[in-house]
């Protein structure tokens, strides 16, 4: 949705003239990965972010000593131009990517957000609990591989299956980042990303009547997992509009329980063959029946 503009004149900026309109979010806020448009494409050089964040936190194009150090920035940064060149070529320009720091008050900056007008921001609570979890920021880079593929979805229009909630984008965005994780980042085995997928599934939610609902755990799972699955080095490279052809057409037989489908013409025969050797797992997995263990030993 649009965000309205509610004039605040920051008591910081009275003193210097300068004015900045805070923008505020009538949506509500889930914990992670929102998806938000804003109306205009101005980085705002105000003492806060916007509304999405808490009014006293700062970008910045560093981490704080205490979320991370400059090498983490530095990686980081050079996978927001990686991910892009993966998806798009040299000749796009990458998104505008900034942390998001709020002292040490780090369940205030858990989330990180992809904006309509390019900008990433990464909260630097979300970046310091992800590596965590995995120090060599693989979930940080999933986390990042699936803002920009928001950043797809704006520039192509996507998704082109539209629900009630947010849930298909957001599903999608999951099998972008599986995708990029397999042919981009190369990591050619799941249990590789086995990780990412863990954290992926944790930040599930189970509000599916709310409009910001981002699909079940499972169904998240089994959305990175298709990504993965259509990642394969044998298979053709997709661009983000063919990505978004291929993914429903099996993710809408994986949740409707109708998988056994003929090919159409605009499918890559080597694609769905090795697709459909995978429909029984994929069905598994969104149903919940398949185990952590099983779920992280797949090939
Ligand atoms: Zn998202």
């Amino acid at each position: 949705m649009k965000m309205k503009k509610l004039t605040v004149l920051s008591a910081l900026f009275v003193m210097t003239l300068f004015s900045c309109t805070k923008e505020t979010a009538t949506n509500e806020e889930t914990p992670i990965a929102e998806v938000l448009e804003q109306a205009q494409g101005i980085e705002r050089d105000c003492g806060y972010v916007d509304s999405n964040w808490p009014s006293t936190a700062k970008l910045s194009t560093t981490l704080t000593a205490a979320a991370g150090t400059s090498a983490d920035a530095t990686f980081l940064s050079g996978q927001n131009t990686a991910i892009k060149t993966f998806w798009r070529g040299a000749t796009v320009a990458a998104p505008t990517f900034r942390f998001v720091n709020n002292g040490k008050d780090w369940n205030s900056t858990y989330n990180a957000i992809s904006y309509s007008n390019g900008k990433i921001y990464f909260g630097e609570g979300i970046f310091k609990d992800a590596k965590s979890k995995d120090a060599t920021n693989l979930i940080n880079v999933m986390i990042l591989a699936h803002e920009y593929g928001h950043q797809l979805q704006y520039a192509f229009n996507l998704p082109s299956k539209t629900e009630s909630t947010v849930r298909s984008g957001e599903l999608e965005a999951d099998g972008m980042a599986g995708y990029y994780l397999r042919r981009g980042y190369g990591k050619t085995s799941f249990a590789q990303i086995s990780t990412a997928y863990e954290f992926a599934a944790s930040i599930g939610d189970k509000n599916t009547t709310s409009s910001g609902h981002h699909g079940l755990p499972a169904q998240r799972r089994s959305a990175v997992r298709l990504g993965f699955l259509l990642a394969d080095a044998s298979n053709p490279k997709l661009n983000a509009k063919d990505f978004d052809y291929n993914f429903f057409y099996y993710y809408e037989g994986v949740l409707a329980g109708t998988y056994r489908m003929a090919k159409p013409a605009n499918i890559d025969e080597a694609i769905h063959s090795r697709i459909m050797l995978h429909m029984d797992e994929l069905m598994r997995i969104k149903n919940g029946q398949m185990s952590d263990q099983e779920y992280f030993n797949l090939n």
